[in-house]
């Protein structure tokens, strides 16, 4: 048997349900994993909350690391006992795991479990969102909202590296602190009566800033939109305040010609050289030094409710992990 945590229906923190399920069995391309840590992503709780509708029992998580303890019919390059890590396994919040060997990392030696746990998700949407969404050259400079978070953390890292300066928003100084250390040339606290718009065009001698990534969504959006040079990139990838609502087209053009767009990370991962390619980048940033996996909080399974109540309630910063050991 496998145990696994499961929604119920849809709803709160408190639907979710620790529960043991039959191990679930490979298929051809696939493989089953013994999970040593999953990693808990905001996409979970859109999911368990069904602001993104589910079938319901429905196992949580989609992220993890561990080691290889079934292989499936006709998969040849992947072997029992390999370390691995990865960004889509439905279920992940599990003992057990089956995974796509297209969804699959081959883990570094020197990578703890919990970075392995951290990285894939968050890693490639900060590694994406940064080279392709909108390719930061030298000298552009960006606004990054919750840049204490686990994506904003990396993101910020990323955007530094490749030679772009970091307009952070958060909503503690404690925050503030982190994102400076991961490089946030500016960090201010975006809380209410704050104007964001105007501390950005501040910042940015009148000029406002070549891209927003925007990853609050509902309390930010108009303010992005706003910070923007005109031709600038509105990068709208979550929801973490809730969901923008609908939304005028023709507003990109009264805001100066802006690009908009609304990425998720599976458009960017749609081939195993891809996605070789885009976690290559990141693991030479762990292994040069540049990039710093921050992990914040580390609950073990049964108590994946908490991890809930703590990444919704804004108490978290940089990963949170749940652990199976
Ligand atoms: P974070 O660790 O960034 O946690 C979310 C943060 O958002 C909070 O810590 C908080 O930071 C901020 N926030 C602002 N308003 C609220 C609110 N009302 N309720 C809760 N949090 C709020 O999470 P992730 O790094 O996992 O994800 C960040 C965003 O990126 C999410 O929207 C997620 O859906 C999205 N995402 C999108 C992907 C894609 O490919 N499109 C892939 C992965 C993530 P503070 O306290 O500083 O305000």
């Amino acid at each position: 048997m496998t145990q696994a945590i499961q929604a119920m229906r849809a709803g709160g923190p408190e639907v979710l349900e620790f529960n043991e399920i039959d191990t679930p069995r490979p298929g051809p391309g696939e493989v089953l994993v013994d999970v040593a840590a999953a990693g808990v992503n905001f996409i979970d709780t859109y999911r368990r909350s069904g602001t993104y509708p589910m079938s319901y029992p429905h196992i949580v998580g989609s992220e993890g690391t561990g080691h290889i303890a079934e292989v499936g019919e006709g998969v040849v390059s992947w072997s029992v006992g390999d370390r691995v890590a990865w960004h889509e396994g439905p279920g992940s919040y599990a003992t057990q795991v089956v995974v796509k060997t297209d969804n699959l990392l081959r883990v570094p030696k020197g990578v703890s479990t919990e970075v392995a746990a951290a990285m894939p998700l968050q890693g490639l949407t900060a590694q994406y969102l940064a080279t392709s969404s909108h390719e930061i050259k030298p000298g552009h400079t960006a606004l990054v909202h919750a840049g204490a978070g686990g994506v904003g953390l990396l993101l910020t890292q990323i955007i530094k590296h490749l030679g772009g300066n970091v307009i952070s928003t958060v909503s503690t100084e404690a925050k503030a602190e982190l994102a400076r250390k991961a490089g946030a040339d500016e960090v201010f606290l975006y809380g209410e009566g704050v104007d964001v718009t105007a501390k950005v065009k501040e910042l940015t001698g009148g000029e406002g800033v070549e891209v927003a990534y925007d990853g609050v969504g509902k309390d930010t959006f108009d303010a992005s939109l706003a910070s923007l040079k005109p031709l600038g990139s509105m990068v709208l990838f979550g929801g973490a305040s809730g969901q923008v609502p609908p939304f005028d087209i023709q507003r990109l053009n009264a805001s100066g010609g802006i690009f908009l767009s609304r990425p998720s990370l599976a458009w960017f991962v749609r081939s195993s050289e891809e996605l070789a390619k885009r976690s290559a980048m990141l693991f030479n940033g762990i292994e040069h030094g540049w990039l710093n996996f921050r992990v914040g909080a580390t609950f073990p399974l049964a108590e994946a409710a908490d991890a809930h109540r703590a990444l919704e309630g804004r108490e978290t910063t940089g990963k949170v992990v749940l652990t199976t050991a």
